[in-house]
């Protein structure tokens, strides 16, 4: 029987709404078998993740979804199959979360100019603590302060390029991102191609300099990918000999169209991602205790 791999998912630790336990005993419930926990910026979550994995039968990949500046946009690039205590990846890590913390309050004090409510900074440090401040948190509080309906409008209004508290990520360089990836002998993946709106030749340039730094999947089958999406991405995947990743990018329930291990299956004749990782990291670290 094929098993079910979902492998881009977030938890507390970045801007998901469950713990890493929590969102493991999801996974298990909704009969996925392979579950990679890839917050922003950050492997915090792979240990808890983990040990609630070893439990409920799951099999955890650390991972971890590295924010990219490359060629004036962001793109997101998920590292699969980590060593989560790789010393030169946590580094690189770490000095993500200063460059999100830098940003957030740079966010927080135009949110706090146009509102006149002071208090921003304060209810997000606490809600998301220092580690992954991401956008996500400062939507759910507008929308919790009641200045916006819903993410639509927080983005549009307020977080987005266009929004009146935007300020854009300096993030890591493409091939710093990937080395970081490779050196913790993990596999490099574009996430969601298709959600930057790139031209196609805009892609396949993303695609070749990625190669060129080491990297070797698309992550073809998304939550954000249509089914038309789905089948030009697996052609080139094909063409540019990239493996293929599928993931929901689940960050909350609620939603019934990103949910856990739901719609993840590959498109015919593509090589899984998954094909390049003779023993799971996670077994090692179970292992090593
Ligand atoms: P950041 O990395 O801090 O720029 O935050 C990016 C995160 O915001 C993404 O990972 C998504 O979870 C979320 N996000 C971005 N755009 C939207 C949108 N239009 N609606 C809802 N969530 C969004
Ligand atoms: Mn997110
Ligand atoms: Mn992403
Ligand atoms: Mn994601």
């Amino acid at each position: 029987m094929s098993r079910t791999y979902d492998l881009h998912s977030h938890s507390t630790i970045s801007d998901g709404t469950l713990t890493p336990s929590e969102l493991v005993a999801r996974a298990a419930e909704r009969g996925v078998d392979v579950l990679a926990l890839t917050d922003h910026d950050s492997i915090d979550g792979v240990q808890e993740a983990s040990a609630a994995a070893a439990n409920a039968g799951v099999e955890l990949i650390p991972g971890v979804e590295v924010s990219v500046t490359w060629s004036g946009a962001t793109v997101h690039i998920v590292g699969l199959n980590v060593d989560a205590e790789n010393i030169p990846l946590r580094q690189g890590l770490a000095a993500m979360a200063e460059k999100r913390v830098e940003r957030a309050r740079r966010i927080a004090a135009k949110i706090s100019r146009h509102t006149g409510d002071e208090a921003v900074w304060q209810r997000i440090t606490q809600e998301a603590g220092t580690e992954a401040v991401t956008r996500t948190h400062f939507a759910r509080d507008l929308i919790e302060q009641g200045v916006v309906k819903d993410f639509h409008h927080a983005f549009k209004k307020w977080l987005g390029r266009k929004g009146k508290a935007y300020v854009a990520g300096q993030w890591a360089e493409l091939e710093q991102a990937v080395a970081w990836i490779r050196d913790a002998g993990g596999v490099a993946v574009i996430a969601h191609p298709a959600r930057y709106n790139f031209t196609r030749s805009k892609l396949l340039r993303l695609i070749e300099e990625f190669k060129a730094a080491g990297g070797s999947g698309l992550e073809v089958v998304s939550s954000a990918h249509t089914p038309n999406e789905r089948g030009n991405l697996a052609a080139i995947a094909r063409q540019t000999g990239l493996l293929v990743s599928c993931g929901s990018d689940f960050h909350a329930p609620g939603n019934p169209r990103v949910e856990l291990g739901r719609d993840l299956a590959l498109p015919a004749n593509c090589e899984p991602v998954w094909s390049q990782w003779a023993e799971p990291q996670s077994a090692a670290i179970g292992a090593g205790k």
